[in-house]
């Protein structure tokens, strides 16, 4: 059995640092290695994969929607989000999941105590992250979730996609976001803004005085540890969270899905945040 990531670039990925430390606290000698795989190069991958024994890997930038049309099988939550990040070989099939909108739930679930059913959400940003994180917020019974991005046509075409229509699409606009703010009970920021590295920044964070004083604040974001925007929310005395637990939580369930078992994921989450922190 041998585990892999598999990406272009990918030798900066932290994910054999997390599932190397989880394996190990498992007790399982599993390799767990970065493998470069250019874009383009997939069924040639899989082919090789299936000969040398790699039983699953985790794929990230470029190869998450190709990988789609060149699996067995998808997981239903997978398809709907059109991305795999997770793939286990299981009977001589590849079978494709994505753990990201689990690992923002496990996240928000432990990091803030909520639970988003029944609860209103704004949600910051339509990429493919806002992407995982909407459709979960909607299918785990959130009663409305408004994604707001600078490319309204981006929010729109991806609330068009929730079979459960509770997404709804909005501008990012100081005005909009201090409205919306208002009704909602968690705050989540799928933007790049605020990232290291990244040029852009909130110009106003006057619609986080709107939030109700329960909400929590979840930033995608975890380098560095406290966005502007994490700062800002934390200040209002309002509860709040980076994203090493969802990063965490979604190499938790993938490691479940290679190992086909359910793990203490608690636990897990722990031994690979130590892990992160030590690396
Ligand atoms: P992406 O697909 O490139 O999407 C980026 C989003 O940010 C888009 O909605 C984009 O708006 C918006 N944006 C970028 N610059 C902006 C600006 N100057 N003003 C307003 N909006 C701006 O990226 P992604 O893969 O979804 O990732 C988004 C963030 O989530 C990144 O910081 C990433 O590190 C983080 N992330 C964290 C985890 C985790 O496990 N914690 C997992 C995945 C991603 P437009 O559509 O208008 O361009």
């Amino acid at each position: 059995m041998k585990l892999q990531v598999i990406g272009d670039p990918v030798l900066h990925s932290k994910s054999p640092v997390i599932h190397g430390a989880m394996l190990a606290a498992l007790g399982l000698d599993i390799p767990y290695t970065a493998h470069v795989v250019r874009r383009g190069e997939l069924p040639q991958y899989l082919t090789w994969a299936k000969g040398s024994g790699v039983t699953g890997f985790n794929a990230t930038m470029p190869h998450k929607e190709d990988l789609l049309p060149l699996l067995d099988e998808i997981d239903p939550a997978a398809k709907a989000l059109g991305a795999v990040n997770t793939v286990c070989l299981r009977s001589g099939k590849w079978v494709g999941f994505n753990t990201d909108g689990g690992g923002a739930l496990a996240a928000l679930k432990d990091g803030l105590g909520i639970d988003p059913a029944g609860h209103t959400a704004l949600l910051l940003g339509a990429g493919g992250a806002a992407k995982a994180v909407a459709l979960a917020l909607s299918q785990a019974g959130a009663e409305r979730v408004f994604v707001c991005n600078r490319t309204l046509s981006r929010a729109q075409e991806l609330c068009g996609q929730d079979p459960l229509a509770r997404l709804t699409s909005a501008p990012f606009d100081p005005g909009t976001l201090s409205s919306l703010a208002g009704t909602s009970q968690l705050l989540v920021n799928c933007t790049n803004l605020g990232m290291e590295g990244c040029p852009g920044r909130f110009e106003d964070f006057g619609f986080l005085d709107a939030l109700p004083p329960e909400a929590g604040v979840f930033d995608l974001i975890y380098h560095p540890a406290e966005t502007r925007l994490l700062a800002q929310a934390r200040r209002r005395g309002l509860r709040t969270l980076n994203g090493l637990p969802m990063l965490v939580n979604q190499a938790v369930l993938a490691l479940e899905h290679f190992l086909n078992r359910p793990l203490e994921r608690k636990a897990m989450a722990g031994t690979a945040a130590a892990a992160l922190a030590n690396s």
